[in-house]
């Protein structure tokens, strides 16, 4: 391929049009594994360390549901319109590999806890729905590591990830284009993380994408043969591998070949999708109804209760920004895609210091956000705080340059912005009397510059208002002074 994926995806959409079908697993927030009372808090514990008879698989043992697991997966539904059945399944998912101890996987199939649900994303071609075709419930495998090992190549397995909680969310093949597959998937994550439900994070596997991609001819109703892409761990290569595999199998069809139906994975140095392994016709999993666990019952009552623990969701969070507040909708997507600057906003606002949610929004996006994803991140910064602060400025206290120093040395120490603000001599001298004092000197010790000004040179003023702002040693309200300036250098004439 001699022409850049994201290129020559262009080429191939202008023959073709992609159906793309995404399966997100996301590894949920419990305390505990999700039929066994294993500690899900793995990361970097020695391996296998954290396993039991149950989460290893063994012979005689008997699974229990953890309930948080399954209310997460209501929330989720909740927040994807969704629906819950009155009562949902577990079956069994048969397989062999290694990983899977039992040879089977609880997962559902039949009765998912949530079905035929939507979410609507923003692109840069416009607002995009998708429908979702299920989430569900199921266990995670071990993880198998294949490494050296005193000269031999060993396969080594680590059962600690056996059993944790995982969603699986199918959507219907509704996706045209990468960039509405990478958009589905942020929204997603942003839905789980706000919710609660998953950190979803995609570097340490906690949320795992995978495409269904295929193409076929502009007009055409069938869908072509699909292709899924897997070991996508960014966003970024989640819209890459797909604009990637795209132009892929349109050069296959133009070169009069077939689309062979397959795994494949991307491959991040080579920016390039890579063949894993055939994919057989129908998986034959032969599932069936696990004998050791009942029908899941869900009251309406309890749904209920799920319902209330919902925060607000980030489609009706935008819409309140724009609307309630006035926000453009590119500073309220900036304040909802983040959940520290959400956080800090609503915060600020909440201690209602007088100042505009415009201008907090401000201080949030971005000084705040710079400061947060600069060199500088690992601090915070106390709404209460951030209120005072603009506070400060919109009375013209301090002035907003000294402002952001400020905000920079509260974030990094912690310390009140009043007390920065006092120890850097910061507060902005607006009391007139003091202002007078200076400004009548500057007149007195600048001749010069009042003739300029009197004699039409209007621009004169801006070189005594620096003479002031350096008597002060910059802490006189400079736009006071240019005011009063102007008054005096008039009224004398
Ligand atoms: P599997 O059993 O392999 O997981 P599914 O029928 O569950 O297959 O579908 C998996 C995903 O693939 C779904 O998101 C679905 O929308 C999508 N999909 C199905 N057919 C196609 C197709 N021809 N092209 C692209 N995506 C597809
Ligand atoms: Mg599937
Ligand atoms: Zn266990």
């Amino acid at each position: 391929m001699t022409t850049a994926p994201a290129e020559a995806a262009k080429g191939a959409l202008a023959r073709y049009e992609a159906v793309i079908g995404i399966e997100i697993h996301c590894q949920l927030k419990t305390a505990s594994k999700m039929f066994c009372g294993c500690s899900t808090d793995i990361d970097g514990a020695a391996p296998n360390s954290h396993t039991c008879p149950v989460c290893l698989g063994l012979p005689g043992t008997l699974p229990t549901i953890n309930k948080s697991a399954v209310e997460w997966v209501i929330a989720a539904g909740f927040a994807i319109e969704a629906q819950t059945p009155p009562a949902t399944r577990w079956d069994r998912k048969n397989y062999f590999y290694p990983d899977i101890p039992k040879g089977y996987q609880i997962s559902q199939y039949q009765l998912p806890l949530a079905a035929n649900g939507r979410l609507t994303f923003d692109t840069s071609a416009g607002p995009v729905t998708v429908r979702i075709r299920r989430a569900h419930l199921e266990e995670d495998t071990g993880r198998l590591i294949h490494q050296e090992m005193a000269g031999r190549r060993a396969s080594l397995i680590d059962f600690n990830r056996s059993g944790m909680p995982l969603m699986e969310i199918v959507t219907e093949p509704d996706i045209r284009t990468a960039e509405q597959a990478r958009r589905y998937a942020e929204e997603l994550r942003l839905l789980m993380r706000t919710i609660g439900a998953s950190d979803a994070e995609m570097e340490n596997g906690q949320m795992r994408v995978e495409a269904n991609v295929s193409i076929r001819p502009i007009g055409r109703e069938a869908f072509g043969t699909r292709v899924e892409v897997k070991n996508m761990n960014s966003m970024k290569a989640v819209e890459r591998a797909i604009g990637f595999e795209i132009e892929r199998q349109a050069e296959l069809i133009d070169g009069g070949d077939k689309v062979r139906m397959e795994t494949r994975g991307w491959d991040e140095p080579s920016q390039s999708t890579y063949h894993m392994r055939p994919k057989e016709e129908e998986n034959d999993y032969r599932y069936f109804p696990e004998p050791d666990l009942p029908p899941l019952m869900t009251t309406p009552e309890w749904l209920a209760e799920i319902a209330t623990r919902i925060p607000e969701l980030p489609s009706v969070r935008r819409a309140r920004y724009t609307g309630e507040f006035g926000l453009s909708s590119y500073d309220a997507n900036v304040l909802v895609n983040d959940a520290s600057a959400t956080a800090l906003f609503e915060g600020a606002l909440a201690v209602g210091a007088g100042v505009s949610p415009k201008l907090l929004a401000n201080w949030v996006t971005g000084e705040y956000l710079r400061l947060a994803k600069g060199d500088a991140g690992g601090g915070s910064v106390d709404p209460v705080e951030l209120a005072a602060l603009a506070r400060l400025v919109a009375d013209g206290a301090i002035s907003g340059t000294n402002a952001k120093e400020v905000l920079a040395e509260h974030y990094a120490s912690a310390a009140p912005v009043a007390s920065i603000v006092e120890a850097r001599g910061f507060r902005q001298i607006s009391d007139s009397g003091a202002l007078g004092k200076a400004i009548n000197d500057a007149l007195a010790a600048n001749p010069a510059a009042v003739a300029d000004y009197r004699a039409g040179k209007a621009a004169a003023v801006g070189f005594l208002v620096g003479q002031v702002m350096k008597a002060t040693r910059g802490q006189a309200n400079a736009a006071m002074v240019q005011t009063a300036l102007r008054e005096r250098l008039e009224a004398a004439e």
